[in-house]
């Protein structure tokens, strides 16, 4: 008999309409309730933590909802399902994959349409997400986003659609697994990508802004949001890295002041590198860190956890979990 612990956040999963718009006000047992058959040999228990929208959680919402996670894999859960607005689960979840090493299935679901809509695909999602929570086949994969009938490993999904069934992709690389009639087959396997040092009980993570880079883009925001206490920055490049000059001026002095800055890019597929004079090639001379293929949020999320760690230096810690490497293992001086 498998346990599996179902815990609830909110989302569109949980909404219903309402004169001020749609609110999450569904609890867990009445979600649990609209997915029909539960997987055999499974027993499910549910657990109600917030019942918000995701566009409303901070950081310390997301260290809580770590929290709940620890506890339920150290109470003995054999797998943990948490539903979830659509907005921000690409940053839980991989928060989640920084923060636990454990085989056990961890996996986030949620829904496009309302729990009131006649063609609600929350019910959907989340039998489906019980479904990847039960199967052999989700063991080691890291956190997994269950959506439209595919699970999606947590490092590098995006939402990719503001309105559509189909709202998650991870770029250049795809799902890990399909579901079909709640069977479970597996695509590919993600390395797992390697755990962090996190004090989950934090109360929460270090300030890091997204700055956006467009034709004009001045320093004005990287020094603005280093004035208001941020540990560092992620700059949401153009095309394959690149900045203008004053952007990139700023850069150069928020590393030359000790703050990382890291380098993701605004278009939604592929790494970002140091190829052209003036633009990503400057910002690595002045000492900015070129993020792969992560997107700029969940960049931040990495630069905030590693800004956390207390006495080691954020920038050797980043560059060790992007190179593959074990931060705990690593000088990360
Ligand atoms: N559109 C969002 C959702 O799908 C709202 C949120 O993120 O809570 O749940």
């Amino acid at each position: 008999m498998r346990r599996i612990q179902v815990v609830a956040t909110g989302g569109t999963i949980a909404s219903r309409a309402g004169a001020e718009g749609r609110r999450a006000t569904v609890l867990a047992k009445e979600l649990l309730a609209s997915v029909g058959p539960l997987p055999a040999d499974a027993e499910v228990s549910v657990r109600d933590v917030l019942t918000r929208g995701s566009y409303a959680f901070d950081t310390a919402d997301l260290l809580a909802l770590a929290r709940e996670v620890r506890g339920a894999l150290r109470e003995g859960a054999d797998a943990v399902v948490m539903t979830h607005g659509t907005d921000t689960m690409e940053e839980t979840a991989f928060l989640f994959d920084l923060a636990f090493g454990d085989p056990r299935p961890i996996v986030l679901t949620g829904a496009q349409r309302p729990f009131d809509d006649r063609a609600a695909d929350g019910p959907a999602n989340l039998g489906d997400a019980l479904a990847v929570a039960a199967a052999d086949a989700a063991r080691g994969h890291g956190p997994l986003l269950v959506f439209d009938g595919f699970a999606f490993p947590a490092r590098g999904v995006r939402k990719s659609d503001t309105m559509s069934a189909h709202a998650f992709t991870v770029p250049g690389r795809g799902p890990a697994l399909r579901v079909t009639d709640r069977l479970v087959t597996p695509l590919w396997r993600p390395s797992p990508s390697p755990r962090f040092p996190l004090d989950l009980d934090l109360p929460r993570l270090p300030r890091v802004d997204v700055v956006p880079v467009y034709p004009g883009a001045d320093g004005l925001f990287i020094r603005s949001s280093l004035a208001a206490g941020a540990a560092g920055v992620v700059v949401e490049a153009v095309g394959a890295g690149n900045a203008g000059p004053e952007l990139v001026e700023a850069v150069a002095e928020a590393v030359a002041a000790g703050h990382p800055v890291l380098i993701c890019s605004r278009v939604h597929s592929g790494p970002v590198a140091p190829l052209y004079a003036g633009g990503g090639a400057e910002l690595q001379r002045v000492g900015a860190v070129f993020a792969g293929d992560l997107s700029p949020w969940q960049a931040r999320l990495l630069l905030a956890v590693a800004s956390a760690v207390p006495g080691r230096s954020p920038e050797a810690l980043v560059r060790a979990w992007l190179a593959g490497d074990d931060p705990l293992s690593g000088s990360g001086a």
